[in-house]
């Protein structure tokens, strides 16, 4: 039995079946490519679901995360640290709010935005005890809480876990009117991810995002973006609400703060907003925590400079014309936006994980979302020669399928 045989038999035994994995057993990783237990070599094109859009093993953020080891790790938040005054406050100029709560996983960060609105909607906007409503999308993905999963359209994702958190109302994405009409006096907020990643990276149709900050204003709705895979970078700006120039009331981030090194989140928003929060209404033992705060200001520093955004949108061009010419060739749709795609296959030829396995094969690791949609999302520092090879790879694929 080879050592991957031997290793994913074990994980399989051993290890609830939560995800269903590629089968290839990762053993080191650098800039965009990882290396396997049997040494063959992969292009990431998946880039741990956007969370290492600055590579593997950056060394800024490496050298970041080893100062901050040898130094101090955990504080709790019962006591300042020297890292949590510079990351907050370099995250709050980099999204233009006025104040930060840092969390650990994209899921908390969700949760805390809920809990924030719903707070600001009884002590802020006067609604009933008990009666706020939230407005989310159809196809959305925020997580996997118990509460989060409540709102959830994926079955998989929401069946048998009952009984389910109240307060939502679920809306078709791309759609301002259907918002308008959902709603009512009680609506604390609009919550949605700009560019629906799970789902397949579906993009909202033009305007979209300007006519519910429009909405939002107008009604006295908080606008809260999910900005967890969509944000930092990804899609060729810092956030995905910047290609309509829209600002939210609440930006909420992860996966890439994180540096790939340690899970960070945070929300992001107005002290009129994020100020309803007092002493003991909400934390966590591990938000804020200095090496998650030294790696944060790591990434918010590559942020400040832009580089990335601009390599993201560039390498982002070359990704589009070349995954276009594929339409027609084994591919019925292809929607980009920066360095970040979302990938119809056409159903008569294979389904997405068998394209999958199939760039597997080649050297390329990708995932599919939703049946027969492929996501590729690689890490922002991969080579555009290397950008080619994957989207060669693809084309072969399709062809041999
Ligand atoms: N929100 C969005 C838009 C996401 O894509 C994800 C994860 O894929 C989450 C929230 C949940 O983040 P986490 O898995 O860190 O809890």
């Amino acid at each position: 039995m080879s050592t991957t045989d031997k290793l994913i038999e074990l994980s399989e035994r051993r290890s609830a079946h939560n995800y269903h994995p590629l089968p290839v057993v990762i053993r080191t990783a650098r800039g965009a490519w990882v290396t396997d237990v049997e040494g063959k070599r992969y292009l990431d094109c998946l880039a741990g679901y956007s969370s290492l859009n600055f590579g593997h093993g950056n060394e800024e953020i490496l050298a970041a995360a080893r100062e901050q080891l040898d130094r101090l790790t955990l504080t709790s938040r019962a006591f300042f640290h020297d890292q949590f005054a510079e990351f907050c406050a370099g995250l709050a100029d980099l999204t233009g709010k006025d104040m930060i709560l840092p969390m650990n996983t994209g899921a908390e960060a969700v949760e805390t935005a809920i809990k924030v609105a719903r707070k600001w909607g009884y002590e802020v906007k006067g609604v009933a005890p008990d009666q706020a409503n939230i407005i989310v999308m159809e196809d959305n993905f925020h997580g996997r809480t118990t509460t989060i999963i409540s709102f959830s359209t994926d079955p998989v994702a929401h069946d048998n876990f009952g009984p389910y958190t109240p307060g939502f109302r679920v809306v078709k994405y791309g759609s301002a009117d259907a918002i308008a009409q959902a709603i009512d006096e009680n609506t604390v907020a609009v919550l949605l991810e700009p560019i629906q990643g799970e789902a397949g990276v579906l993009l909202p149709p033009d305007g979209y995002l300007r006519q519910v900050r429009q909405l939002c204003s107008e009604r006295n709705v908080l606008f809260i973006a999910d900005e967890i895979q969509s944000g930092l970078g990804r899609t060729g700006e810092t956030f995905a609400t910047d290609h309509e120039g829209v600002v939210p009331d609440m930006y909420i981030l992860g996966k890439a703060l994180g540096g790939g090194v340690v899970p960070v989140s945070a929300v992001a928003a107005d002290t009129d907003v994020l100020g309803v929060i007092q002493p003991g209404q909400h934390g966590s033992t591990f938000g804020g925590n200095p090496l998650a705060c030294a790696v944060g200001s790591a990434v918010v520093k590559m942020l400040g400079t832009g580089e990335y955004q601009a390599r993201a949108k560039s390498l982002g061009e070359t990704l589009r014309r070349r995954l276009t010419e594929l339409v027609g060739h084994g591919v019925i749709a292809v929607r980009c936006r920066g360095l970040w795609a979302g990938i119809d296959i056409d159903p008569s030829i294979a389904n997405g994980r068998q394209v999958c396995e199939a760039l597997m094969r080649r050297g390329v690791l990708a995932k599919d979302t939703h049946g027969s949609t492929i996501r590729l999302a690689p890490p922002i520092v991969i080579s555009e020669d290397d950008l080619n090879w994957a989207v060669d790879q693809l084309a072969e694929a399709l062809r041999e399928l």
